[in-house]
């Protein structure tokens, strides 16, 4: 598959046509290692990242997991707070808010989501260190792999792989573990003898099925796929060149220091041999983790990592030159000297963020911890009581959503003296959800219309703040008689 590219020749009437092939895979990438500033913030921001990914499903807070997404009794604890399905709307605006906010970040400095945060970048960068580890640096590993084989190749090859597999294993493990307990999980994995002599394991088979699928994707994701995923799968990447205006930070190559490029003598007078700063060593490439040359320009592909401005800047202190060749910076900076920081959009989004962040702050913290449900019981319509009173009959869903047990009082408002009968206030445990019949009544002759409004309202015993209430409709007789 591909897209046709119609040459100069195919335009002026000729039949040649080329391809160019919309997935490409270069092979190998073999990474030259690489220390300085961006790659000091790389290790800085990851570690932390891997830290709390890996110790979340073990931080217990009232007594449960500070994290767990709890999809058969459709709950999930995140720190202190319990969202239900009704509250999907929140998780959804949380979505809109991150979004928004990597929107932000990358009008202001670019792709640093991809080059610092993102886990396929902070896994790729765990699974390069162990493959440095075992099979050494560039021209070791490429040396490696040109050799035929023999025991010291299969031990690096070995050990590489069994890093992999066991880093997999651990994020596969972690990842389930945020929706199932995660101790149960691992005791489950740690296999006995069972009577037969057989070893088993005491991990259900959907656990076992997602842990070992997890594993699976990421050994794949950052052993194999790596820059693939950036470049192929990622959705990011396709559309952040909307986000990006000429006074975005990124990483750029400065054309006007840097060319014409190539080697020189030492102690030659490059500037009147009309060369410029470029040595053309190609350090920037070698490091590159997705293989481009930063100095082509701008490109989808790069995920502003800063990893060839470490490069570039180590070439340009052997050489004696100003660091600064390939740096962060803006295409206006390059061209006009100038970044202009505060912009129109940049303002638009920010303010877009604050407003966003502040809604979801209130709605979660004004979020009621019970909710109910009124749905009036069509099947006995009304009928009277003692000859004077009118009563309705109602299906009341009490939803205990706080992470305590409450008993609760239901009450009923309306614009006459309405009362509900015969109701005994009722014990609900934690997360419990109870539904029962409720008759409220009210004489006949307060009752203006054959259609009033009423609230059922359900209020916690010893604690009037945890209440919920809900409108429904009371029928009379003047209408239906
Ligand atoms: S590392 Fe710097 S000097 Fe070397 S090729 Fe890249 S831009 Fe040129
Ligand atoms: S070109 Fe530079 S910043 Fe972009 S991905 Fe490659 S090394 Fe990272």
């Amino acid at each position: 598959m591909g897209e046709k590219i119609p040459t100069v020749e195919e335009q002026a009437g000729s039949e040649e046509v080329r391809y160019r092939k919309l997935y490409e895979s270069d092979g190998r990438i073999y990474t030259r290692k690489i220390s300085g500033f961006y790659q000091n913030i790389r290790r800085y921001t990851g570690l932390p990242l891997i830290v709390g990914f890996l110790l979340m499903p073990w931080l217990v807070i009232d007594d449960r997991p500070a994290m767990l997404f709890d999809l058969p009794a459709r709950k999930f604890h995140i720190l202190w707070m319990t969202f239900w399905p009704q509250d999907g709307m929140l998780l959804a605006w949380l979505l809109i808010i991150a979004a928004f906010t990597l929107f932000t970040v990358t009008v202001l400095v670019g792709r640093v989501w991809c080059g610092f945060t993102c886990p396929q970048t902070v896994w790729t960068l765990m699974f390069i260190w162990a493959e440095h580890f075992c099979e050494g640096d560039r021209n070791k590993m490429m040396k490696l792999d040109k050799q035929a084989w023999s025991l010291e190749k299969v031990l690096r090859k070995g050990s590489k792989h069994f890093l992999w597999i066991l880093i997999a294993f651990i994020t596969g493990a972690t990842f389930v573990g945020y929706f199932t307990p995660i101790r149960e999980l691992l005791i489950g994995f740690w296999p006995s003898i069972a009577d037969s002599g057989f070893v088993t394991f005491s991990v259900s088979p959907v656990a076992a099925f997602w842990t070992l699928f997890f594993t699976f994707m990421t050994y794949m994701n950052a052993g194999w796929l790596r820059e693939q995923v950036c470049k192929y799968m990622c959705p990011y990447a396709r559309f952040q060149s909307v986000m990006y205006d000429t006074d975005t930070l990124a990483v750029h190559y400065d054309k006007a220091r840097g060319e014409s490029r190539g080697p020189r003598k030492p102690n030659e007078d490059y500037k009147a041999a009309g060369k410029g700063d470029c040595i053309d060593c190609s350090w920037c490439v070698q490091v590159c983790p997705v293989d481009i040359d930063i100095r082509d320009g701008l490109q989808y592909d790069c995920i502003n990592c800063g990893l060839c401005v470490d490069a570039c800047n180590q070439v340009m202190d052997k050489m004696g030159y100003e660091r600064g060749l390939i740096r962060y910076t803006s295409e206006d900076e390059l061209e006009h000297g100038k970044t202009k920081f505060l912009r129109p959009r940049l303002f638009g989004y920010v303010a877009a963020v604050i407003v966003m962040i502040s809604t979801f702050v209130y709605t979660v913290e004004t979020r009621e911890p019970v909710s109910v449900d009124v749905i009036r019981d069509r099947g006995a319509r009304m009928y009277r009581l003692s000859g004077d009173q009118v009563q309705n009959v109602y299906t009341v869903k009490i939803n205990n959503m706080d992470r305590h047990a409450h008993s609760y009082d239901i009450a009923v408002e309306g614009d006459a003296d309405f009362r509900i009968r015969g109701y005994r206030a009722m014990q609900l445990e934690e997360g419990e959800i109870f539904t029962m019949p409720v008759r409220v009544s009210v004489p006949k002759d307060q009752l203006e219309s054959s259609k009033n409004t009423i609230y059922i309202i359900v209020t916690a015993k010893g604690d009037k703040t945890i209440t919920a209430r809900e409108k429904t409709s009371f029928i009379g007789p003047h209408v239906e008689e």
